[in-house]
């Protein structure tokens, strides 16, 4: 057998880079998700559009763009001027200015269930901030989340499913074990979970818990879990189920939203949350979240009701970029551009592995889209796990070898951004990427298989 031809990528001044920063840095990383070990884990140097450049000067073709934030493109000149145009107006004042109004307001006219809005300055605070109104408002403490979702690194959250160490052929649930040491256990009593799209299980739970829990938690295009989607009719059920029980649906659009549709993934599916969760693409990568819903349930952010707020929260350079991001994909055909380079990039990867007889589908949205080695794509997160994901996991870090940034992991879909669409060889070089990437997996697997 003779290789495909290997592509050299020089990662001298990453690895050596890795080395100091590793003496003061935790991992030689400021998120255990950016280590890819010491051989692979690489610094960059810049991006701009579709695009980041590491410090040895390897350009990438980015399709993980911050898991997700740059749905415009690195450095969009239209944001940062906005952005600077917001430093000039000093930062934060533990004041309101009037910008937040504004923003506010371009949110409720996008999205109609966003009545009232709050700020906040990521993901993870803006579910934490969610979670304790919807407990505040039902005087409730226990929640629903289901199973394969990701909500932030605070301890409520960090509950999942362990489909990993799971046996399908048991015929028990897996068990819900913590993401991380550290969370305590004794919080385990108040979380419960579901797996997605399974009708009679949720009702079951709800018949069960429904009297005790505050909200339910749902990501209908799950963004941390191969883009897996919820079907329609399975959160039109949820929804329903809230309204008997007097549970609060919270969706978390902290991905989907400002990204999928103008109106995010509720637009999409036709349902009404009572609180929604925003971040990533509202600011194109500057800090920004919002927790947003009805009003009724909003009016409990008072005190003597719901704790919020946060030094940080509405800093007039995220809130300029925001409102000038949303402007954009709200007013120009932005997220018409991104999406329609997805369905192409799809239709691309389909030929390659098609032309090779590789059984493949893809989940979620021409905007974010997970890719499966199966016939059919999960439909929730027990099902990935019985998805042949080697391939996966094989591929990518050739891709990475290739010029092509994509997550490692195959759990995290590949996003998609405007300046993708605006870039006349990001498809061809992807593609490129992609076939020679399949063949050097395919020559690995015939290797390993030769070897055994
Ligand atoms: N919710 C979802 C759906 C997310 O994807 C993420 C981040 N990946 C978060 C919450 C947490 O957001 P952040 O990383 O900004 O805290």
């Amino acid at each position: 057998m003779t290789p495909p031809t290997k592509p050299i990528r020089d990662l001298t001044k990453s690895r050596a880079h890795w080395q100091k920063a590793v003496q003061r840095l935790p991992l030689g990383v400021a998120s255990t998700f950016r280590y890819w070990g010491e051989e692979r884990t690489i610094y960059v140097a810049r991006g701009q559009g579709g695009r980041t450049w590491d410090i040895d000067d390897n350009e990438y073709v980015d399709y993980r763009l911050g898991y997700g934030p740059a749905i415009l493109g690195y450095g969009d000149p239209r944001v940062d001027a906005a952005a600077m145009r917001g430093m000039q107006v000093g930062g934060v004042f533990a004041l309101s200015t009037e910008r937040e109004l504004a923003v506010a307001d371009r949110i409720a006219r996008m999205v109609p269930a966003a009545e009232l809005v709050r700020f906040s300055n990521s993901g993870t605070e803006a579910v934490m901030a969610a979670l304790r109104l919807a407990r505040a408002f039902t005087g409730r403490d226990s929640y629903l989340l289901v199973e394969g979702g990701y909500h932030g690194l605070f301890d409520a959250a960090l509950w999942m499913a362990d489909v990993a160490r799971w046996d399908p052929a048991s015929n028990r649930d897996p068990e819900v074990v913590p993401y991380s040491k550290g969370v305590p256990q004794t919080l385990k009593a108040l979380a419960h979970l579901v797996p997605m799209n399974d009708t009679a299980r949720l009702e079951a739970m709800f018949r069960a818990q429904g009297n005790t829990l505050a909200a339910m938690l749902i990501e209908p295009i799950m963004g941390n879990c191969c883009a897996i989607s919820a079907r329609r009719d399975y959160v039109q059920r949820a929804r329903e189920l809230c309204d008997h029980y007097g549970v609060l649906l919270i969706i978390d659009e902290v991905k989907t939203g400002f990204r999928v549709a103008k109106g995010g993934v509720q637009g999409l599916l036709g349902v009404r949350p009572d609180i929604t969760t925003f971040a990533k693409a509202m600011g194109n990568g500057y800090p920004i979240a919002v927790v947003a819903g009805r009003a009724d349930v909003m009016r409990t952010f008072r005190s003597g009701g719901a704790a919020h707020g946060g030094t940080y929260t509405a800093h007039s350079v995220s809130l300029a970029a925001a409102e000038e991001t949303l402007r954009i994909l709200d007013e120009t055909p932005a997220l018409d551009t991104l999406a329609a380079y997805g369905a192409r990039l799809k239709a691309g990867i389909s030929d390659i592995l098609t032309a090779r007889g590789i059984v493949h589908s893809f989940s979620g949205h021409d905007s974010m889209f997970g890719v499966f080695f199966a016939a059919e794509p999960p439909d929730n997160y027990r099902a990935w796990k019985t998805s042949d994901y080697s391939f996966y996991d094989r591929m990518a870090w050739h891709l990475h070898d290739l010029g092509v940034i994509v997550e490692p992991d195959s759990r995290e879909p590949w996003f998609m951004c405007e300046a993708h669409g605006h870039d006349p060889l990001a498809l061809p070089q992807t593609l490129a990427a992609v076939e020679q990437a399949v063949e050097m997996t395919l020559f690995d697997f015939a290797a390993d298989k030769a070897a055994q």
